[in-house]
C-alpha cells in the first residue's frame, strides 16, 4: 500500500484494489449501474449507442465489458485499429490476421539482427584478436 497517482484524473490517493481514487471509483460504479441498467433491457447495442443513451464514456464502457460485468447482451464495438464493429477481442478478423503477419515479420526481422550481430561480433574478434571475447 501506498500513495499512487489516480489514472483517471491524476489525483494521488492511498492505493486500494479498485486502482482508482475513492472518488472516480464510486463515479466508475455509478457508470457500471447506468449501463447494466440499461442493457437490462436490451440484446443487442453497440458501443455508440450505450454511450448516447447513458452519457458514459467509451473506455468505460469497454473496461465493464471485458472485466464481465456486461453479460447477456451482445455489444458490438469499433476494432481498436480500423474501426469496424466487432463483438468479441480487440481487434476485427482482418486486423488480428494483419498483427499476426507483422508479428511474423517482426521474429523474422529479429533473427535477420541476430545474424548480423554474430557476423559483426566474428568479424571484430578476427580482427582484434581472442582478447576481446575473453574480457
Ligand atoms: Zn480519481
Ligand atoms: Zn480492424
Amino acid at each position: 500500500m501506498g500513495l499512487a497517482n489516480c489514472p483517471e484524473c491524476g489525483k494521488l490517493y492511498v492505493e486500494n484494489a479498485a486502482r482508482v481514487c475513492p472518488e472516480c471509483y464510486r463515479k466508475q460504479e455509478d457508470d457500471a449501474e447506468k449501463v447494466v441498467e440499461y442493457l437490462r433491457d436490451v440484446d443487442k447495442a453497440t458501443l455508440e449507442e450505450i454511450h448516447e443513451a447513458t452519457g458514459v464514456k467509451h473506455k468505460i464502457i469497454l473496461r465493464l465489458l471485458r472485466s464481465g460485468r456486461i453479460m447477456g447482451s451482445t455489444i458490438s464495438y469499433p476494432c481498436e485499429t480500423c474501426g469496424t464493429l466487432i463483438e468479441e477481442g480487440r481487434l476485427c478478423t482482418q486486423c488480428s490476421r494483419n498483427i499476426l503477419d507483422q508479428i511474423k515479420m517482426d521474429e523474422i526481422h529479429a533473427e535477420h539482427e541476430r545474424n548480423e550481430l554474430d557476423i559483426s561480433k566474428k568479424i571484430r574478434s578476427r580482427m582484434y584478436g581472442k582478447a576481446l571475447d575473453d574480457k
